[in-house]
């Protein structure tokens, strides 16, 4: 239930996420009508704005191709409703003046009753000052709830995330607090829940008799492209693994929840989490792009030190020690400047026993999590004719064709909706994240050289599927690719 008398203040509102990614998920809640009638969403950074410069900048993103007259008389409620006021993240006195402005908002109200929502977009080293002065200039003692929705990175390894998760934790319960790792959002990543627990046939499947491998992949097709600053001081793994695909991962292989509430989802995570140990170095394959094609390499990057053996390329095989999993590797892998922009799920089923077929496929239930959401499962059936010979083919349950042009919600949309709703089921509770850093910080600290000489990432040309070595590293762990030919017939859409 959604509760009314709510003001949704954004901090670090002059920022890019908050650009790119809160305000036309904002927006696209407002416009579905899905936020609370008589919402208000205040913006707050240290940048001067007047109104018209904030309402530019929020708005920017907000996409409207044929230039609906609808969309653009709501994207004018949508600046109607929406006020800025500018301040530092270290002083009383500026979240005073935040606070007055929102009192001035609720004064308005019938009821006693306000809510305030605090969304953090803003870089980690203002976190703590940040949440300190919202608890004690901003937060509504009676009637009313407060929350904070907060980001990544949470700390860099595992000691720094204690502190960071500690230090919140002095002014916001666990119950306020909405820790967003927007892979949670996916609808495919919401998906599995479904397809593993609503159906007999796959959940049979789901276990170490009948899988020999699983990759869990994210593949983009650009480099940093001068914004490699940021990405240097965190690498591939920071970025992506230890938080996006390891959420994935815990979803995947959790067992099955007492109910759909959120501590029981989170439970299971947290269990299986836990039967994971350390990345082995032996398990890690890292990678760097170097220009090709007239593309830049990483190092070309003028934001990236000159001689960085930063990672822009891993992947990593984790374990799962339960009854379920053992034996089972699980491919984390991510990549930068790579062929093309894909996140999936690879499940590459056992051979069948030998005896009546030869080299036949296996069996792959992929499950592609964008672009265009697909699950689909490749099986063998006979080639139509006279001879018994297997040929490879999918069943497939393409999103766009099944259920048409559906809105499927961005991801933001729905946590924030989520949170708004105070269900934190989609949401990273901090014992989560205290298993996932232990499961990486000792090869995170290898990679920084805490441990001896730095290793050298292998070299991949942008635009290539990754180093060279990914080939056999994959096949080390049993995943085979079929001999036979598997074409998707080109006029699918896809
Ligand atoms: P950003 O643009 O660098 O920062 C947001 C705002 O914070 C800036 O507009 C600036 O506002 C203020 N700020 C920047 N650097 C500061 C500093 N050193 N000290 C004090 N204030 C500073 O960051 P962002 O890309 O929006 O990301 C915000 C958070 O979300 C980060 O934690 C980031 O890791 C996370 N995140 C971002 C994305 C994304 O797509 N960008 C995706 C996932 C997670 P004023 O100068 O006006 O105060
Ligand atoms: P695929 O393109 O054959 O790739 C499958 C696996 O083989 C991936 O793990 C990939 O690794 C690896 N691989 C790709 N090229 C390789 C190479 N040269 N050497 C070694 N390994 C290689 O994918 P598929 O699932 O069999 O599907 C084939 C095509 O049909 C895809 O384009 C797919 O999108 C399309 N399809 C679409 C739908 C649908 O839209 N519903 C359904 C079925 C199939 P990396 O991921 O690491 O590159």
């Amino acid at each position: 239930e959604l509760k009314e008398n709510t003001i949704i203040i954004v901090l670090g509102a002059s920022g890019d996420l908050a650009k790119k990614k809160t305000y036309p998920a904002l927006f696209g809640l407002y416009s579905q009508r899905l936020l609370p009638r008589d919402i208000k969403i205040v913006g707050y950074a240290r940048t001067k704005m007047d109104p018209e410069e904030y309402h530019k900048r929020i708005t920017s993103y907000i996409k409207n191709p044929d230039d609906k007259p609808e969309v653009k008389q709501k994207i004018e409620e949508f600046k109607a409703i929406s006020t800025y006021v500018s301040g530092a993240y270290d002083t009383d006195e500026a979240f005073e003046g935040l606070n007055g402005h929102l009192d001035e908002i609720e004064r308005k109200y019938q009821t006693k009753e306000r809510n305030r929502i605090f969304y953090l977009a803003l870089p980690p080293s203002v976190f703590i000052p940040v949440t300190e002065h919202l608890k004690r200039n901003c937060y509504v003692l009676r009637g009313g709830v407060n929350r904070i929705i907060i980001e990544k990175p949470f700390g860099k390894d595992l000691e720094s995330c204690r502190q960071l998760i500690g230090a919140v934790k002095q002014n916001w319960t666990e119950d306020e607090t909405f820790r967003i790792d927007h892979y949670l959002g996916k609808e495919m990543v919401k998906n599995m829940l479904v397809l593993r627990f609503a159906n007999v046939s796959m959940g049979a499947a789901w276990d170490k008799n009948h899988i020999s491998n699983v990759q869990i992949t994210f593949k983009e097709p650009f480099g940093t492209e001068g914004r490699g600053g940021y990405f240097d001081e965190f690498g591939i793994i920071r970025d992506i693994l230890q938080n996006h695909l390891l959420q994935v991962l815990s979803v995947l292989t959790m067992e099955r929840p007492v109910s759909f509430s959120a501590e029981d989802i989170r439970d299971e995570k947290v269990k299986v989490l836990r039967a994971i140990p350390p990345v082995e170095r032996s398990d890690t394959l890292l990678g760097q792009y170097v220009g090709a094609d007239g593309k830049p390499g990483y190092l070309d990057d003028e934001t990236v030190p000159r001689d960085s053996v930063c990672p822009t390329f891993a992947a990593t095989t984790l374990w799962i020690n339960n009854p379920r999993w053992e034996g089972v590797p699980f491919i984390l892998k991510a990549g930068k400047a790579l062929n093309e922009a894909k996140v999936e799920i690879r499940i590459q089923f056992k051979d069948v026993t030998s005896g009546i077929f030869k080299d036949i496929s296996r069996n792959e239930l992929v499950i592609r999590i964008q672009p265009s959401e697909a699950v689909y499962l490749k099986l063998n059936a006979k080639t139509p004719g006279l001879y018994t010979r297997a040929v490879p083919v999918d069943m497939d349950l393409t999103y766009k064709r099944r259920f048409g042009e559906v809105h499927i919600p961005e991801a933001y949309e729905a946590l924030i909706l989520d949170a708004l709703k105070g269900d934190h089921s989609n949401f990273v509770r901090d014992d989560e994240l205290d298993v996932a850093w232990k499961i990486f910080t000792p090869i995170l600290h290898w990679i920084e050289g805490r441990s001896g000489p730095r290793p050298r990432p292998v070299e991949y040309p942008y635009g290539s599927r990754g180093p060279a070595e990914l080939t056999s590293f994959v096949a080390k762990y049993g995943f085979r690719r079929s001999e036979e030919s598997y074409a998707w017939p080109t006029t699918n859409i896809s």
